[in-house]
């Protein structure tokens, strides 16, 4: 049999909504990925942000493995003990009130729009419906959530959209005031450090003057950590370190450490929210998923954000006012770097000198594994420096 390449069996089969880089991976272990070469890589992206502790991580692998070797799926009609004990941590863990398990970010979103619109409609009245979110946000490509997203071009193929969102600059008080006095408010929605925007934190005392309007307002307050969350920022959630009380958390990436699994934690003021029918999902709450979730989420302990908090630190030391950089931006291990030479040059040239990186916008950006070791860390970034700093073009 003549085996076909596997670029022209992607190119001729798989839709073709990703621009790939020209490897293709095989196996990994810890922080390190290897392709069908056999070359070695690097991993400073965790394939976006999800496997928290890197790849074949042993005591993952044991919760998932034993979970999926005795019971795999059985549907929400039944009760299975991971997705209670799942949510019980995070209720625990965050001071939220009641968890809603899907897939994915998109639909972690979905379900914290729906929980709004809801509690809003039934407290103010059904024109309470809006949900104010910022320019240059991120919340997902379902026709929903990239609504809600802030960035025009997303929208442009795929109108009409779901109708009903309003969007706000990161920043403007003023202007978040005003929207929220001209369009009946059913939520106000954000990232605290906008990731695929290019991994910028919003400023301390917008998303204060965030958390006062909404609770002043009594309108629910929905903060978007499926890239932030579970640890990424050197924090639980992003959330915490600026000391806010949101009403709707949405998690998904990191959570499951490389399973598909999204969550969406109701506090106090929305937990009865959802009643019987109100939402569902077929795979959401995988007793697979949520069995490696909870590994991840007990991991995260306060002396294991610590040592994300000084990766995090040492990365920003090693890269501000380097050559070729002109800024660095994020918190903990999600850093992005606005280099003189195009982003795109950098991740491919490090992707040839083993380190895998993404971009954002036109920033590098690097999300690597929670637990990545220091000596792999270093020399990560050194590959990074130097691709940064190269003066001479190849064009
Ligand atoms: C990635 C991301 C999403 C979408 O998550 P999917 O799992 O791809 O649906 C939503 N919000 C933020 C902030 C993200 O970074």
């Amino acid at each position: 049999m003549i085996m076909q390449s596997i670029t022209s069996l992607d190119q001729e089969y798989v839709a073709g909504t990703y621009g790939r880089f020209p490897v293709e991976l095989v196996s990994g272990k810890g922080c390190m990925l290897t392709d069908s070469q056999g070359k070695e890589y690097i991993d400073m992206g965790s394939g976006i942000g999800v496997t928290s502790f890197g790849f074949a991580d042993a005591q993952w692998l044991n919760a998932v493995n034993t979970q999926l070797t005795t019971l795999q799926h059985t549907s929400n009609l039944y009760y299975t003990r991971p997705c209670a004990e799942l949510a019980q941590a995070l209720c625990q863990k965050t001071g939220m009130k009641k968890v809603f398990f899907s897939n994915s970010g998109a639909e972690a979103n979905e379900c914290a729009i729906k929980v709004a619109r809801k509690y809003s409609a039934q407290k103010k009245g059904s024109q309470y419906y809006n949900i104010i979110t910022l320019i240059n946000s991120f919340h997902g490509r379902t026709l929903t959530t990239l609504a809600a997203t802030g960035q025009d071009h997303f929208h442009k193929d795929f109108q009409p959209l779901t109708p009903g969102f309003v969007y706000v600059a990161a920043g403007d008080i003023e202007g978040l005031y005003k929207a929220v006095e001209e369009n009946p408010t059913a939520a106000i929605m954000m990232e605290c450090v906008q990731g695929e925007g290019g991994v910028l934190p919003l400023s301390e005392k917008f998303v204060h003057a965030v958390q006062r309007l909404a609770s002043e307002q009594d309108i629910p307050l929905i903060v978007d950590e499926v890239q932030t969350g579970n640890g990424r920022t050197g924090y639980l959630y992003a959330y915490m370190h600026f000391g806010l009380t949101p009403d709707i958390v949405s998690t998904a990436k990191g959570l499951g450490g490389g399973l598909p699994i999204g969550a969406t934690l109701m506090g106090e003021k929305v937990q009865s929210v959802l009643g019987p029918g109100d939402h569902g999902s077929t795979y959401g709450g995988n007793p697979v998923c949520c069995a490696g979730a909870l590994s991840v989420i007990n991991r995260l302990d306060e002396d294991f954000l610590a040592a994300v908090r000084e990766k995090g630190e040492y990365v920003f030391s090693a890269l501000s006012a380097a050559d070729g950089i002109l800024s660095v931006s994020g918190m903990g291990l999600m850093i992005g770097i606005e280099t003189e030479r195009p982003a795109k040059k950098i991740v491919m040239e490090c992707m040839e000198k083993g380190v895998l990186c993404l971009t954002a916008k036109t920033k590098v950006r690097l999300l690597p594994p929670l637990n990545i070791p220091m000596d792999k860390l270093k020399d990560a970034i050194a590959v990074i420096k130097a691709a940064c700093a190269c003066k001479e073009e190849t064009e």
